[in-house]
């Protein structure tokens, strides 16, 4: 029999949250273009030449992306996470969209000081896990364009030992083993980096499991979590070999991290905690 009949794959995600993926994709799309015909990425703080520069490329406190143009952003996203929210978390965006228009609330702190700074979260008045998600909905695709613009990345990544990302030092969401040698490439859910990561190593505390791997699967999906008992910490893993063929080629990040977002509660409830 074969046995990927079995797997269920793409991952479960709602309706709602589906709208919201495609809303997302086709805003980043509309953005993409207005950046590449209007914006060069040196203007906005990415390195000119990124081969000289020592990883992370982008510090968030010093780059200078178009204010206006983040804002438009922020409106547009506020409005699909909108959708899917309660009307308590609803009213909250909706004032803090409005302070931000107002400019009662510097748009430049808010992306410098991104993502945990507990004093501004307090000036905001937006809950920290609803700020964190609409400024990395925001951020990403900006992010993102810059990084896929670099000639040097592929470089600047065969160079990087680390399991920070080497584009904006975020930590990794998400990894994938890859099906032709099982390898560990580590991805960044805010720039969406894709980076090659030692498989046997915590990517939380650095410890080397050269006795093994801990880990649940998650039965009938490529699914798995690594867990690493010295510091706690955990990873959401897809096993590309289990993934059905036709999917492999368009493995999509955003689309597994949404579907997976399960896992994460799950491994938290165990007591593990994301890097
Ligand atoms: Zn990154
Ligand atoms: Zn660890």
């Amino acid at each position: 029999m074969d046995k990927s009949k079995k797997i269920s794959y793409p991952p479960d995600i709602s309706a709602e949250l589906e709208d919201l993926y495609h809303k997302l994709n086709l805003s980043y799309e509309r953005l993409q273009q207005k950046l590449n015909e209007e914006y060069q990425t040196g203007e906005m703080g990415y390195p000119e030449n990124s081969a000289e520069v020592e990883p992370p490329l982008i510090l968030l406190d010093e780059l200078n992306l178009p204010v206006d143009l983040v804002k438009e952003v922020i409106c547009d996203i506020s409005k699909m996470l909108g959708d899917v929210l309660e009307e308590d978390s609803r009213k909250e965006l909706k004032k803090f969209v409005v302070s931000l228009q107002k400019g009662d609330i510097s748009l430049k702190e808010i992306i410098s000081s991104y993502p945990y700074d507990k004093e501004l979260l307090e000036k905001i008045k937006l809950d920290e896990q609803l700020f964190f998600k609409l400024m990395l909905f925001t951020l990403r695709p900006f992010l993102q364009w810059m990084a896929a613009g670099d000639e040097n990345l592929e470089s600047v990544k065969n160079r990087w030992q680390d399991s920070n990302c080497p584009v904006c030092g975020a930590v990794p969401e998400l990894a994938r083993l890859t099906e032709e040698d099982g390898r560990r490439m580590l991805w960044c859910w805010l720039c969406s980096t894709e980076w090659r990561f030692n498989r046997l190593t915590c990517v939380n505390c650095g410890e080397d499991k050269a006795e093994g791997q801990l880990y649940f699967v998650v039965k009938d999906t490529p699914y798995r979590v690594d867990l690493c008992e010295s510091c706690q910490g955990y990873l959401k893993v897809i096993d590309e070999s289990k993934v059905p063929e036709k999917d492999r080629q368009s493995l999509d990040w955003f689309l597994n991290d949404l579907g997976t977002q399960h896992l994460d509660r799950l491994a938290q409830k165990e007591g593990y905690m994301r890097g």
